[in-house]
């Protein structure tokens, strides 16, 4: 199996709950984007200017990469230096951005090292999905409320601690992220890495452990 596993999907295309699947079955360290800049966030000593970027978050826009690259470029080099392999969930997003990957995936000796998955599916499945999507204020396990019209989940299954709603997942910022984020802007990158011959291709609107089963094929 390649040391770098790339995600590539649309919003609530499941890479978040593929990535940990990943983890869970082969070893390889889970990197999130989403969850790296969502803790830069919080911490009360982070950078005010790299803290101020984080705003486009918020509204739906992509980050400035040049904080992606320093954020995930660290941790990527450190999990490789102590023999681990990693998945990469959503770092990266832009085809700008998976040409400069590949360029530090170069010079770290690891080009050869890359598989990446294109977990496929409609923008409309991702805006039902988000709009019943949360996720637990601890462990970050991702859960899906029931439909419409029945009570919410207020606890984590996993560890029972608080859930919230991403302010992102809110039906007007999900337009904005589909904008920026929906298949119209991923086809550049999922093609980037099909010319590369390292893409694998699973429909993820099927059920979860059919997707996870279709993933663990791909990948060894
Ligand atoms: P996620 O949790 O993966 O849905 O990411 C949440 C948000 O973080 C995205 O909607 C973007 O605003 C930002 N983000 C995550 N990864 C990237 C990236 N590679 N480039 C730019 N912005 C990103």
């Amino acid at each position: 199996m390649k040391k770098i596993v790339i995600l590539l999907g649309i919003p609530g295309s499941g890479k978040g709950t593929q990535a940990s699947f990943i983890t869970e079955k082969f070893g390889h360290r889970h990197i999130s984007t989403g969850v790296l800049l969502r803790r830069l966030d919080a911490d009360p000593n982070a950078d005010p200017a790299d803290k101020a970027k984080i705003a486009a978050m918020k509204s739906g826009h992509l980050v400035d990469s040049e904080l992606i690259y320093r954020l995930v470029f660290r941790e990527i080099s450190q999990e490789i230096a102590a023999g681990q392999g990693v998945i990469l969930d959503g770092a990266i997003r832009t085809l700008e951005q998976a040409e400069h990957y590949q360029e530090f995936f170069q010079t770290s000796g690891l080009v050869d090292e890359v598989q990446a998955i294109h977990l496929a599916m409609p923008d409309e499945v991702s805006v039902i999905r988000l709009s019943r999507r949360a996720v637990c204020t601890k462990c970050n396990f991702i859960l899906t409320n029931p439909e419409a019209g029945q009570p919410e989940l207020i606890t984590c299954p996993k560890c029972q601690s608080p859930v919230t709603k991403r302010p992102d997942d809110q039906p007007e910022v999900v337009r904005e992220r589909l904008h920026d984020q929906g298949n119209g802007a991923l086809k550049p990158l999922v093609d980037f890495y099909a010319e590369h011959n390292v893409l694998a291709t699973v429909d993820a609107t099927e059920d979860i452990e059919h997707v996870a089963a279709a993933v663990a094929k791909a990948l060894v």
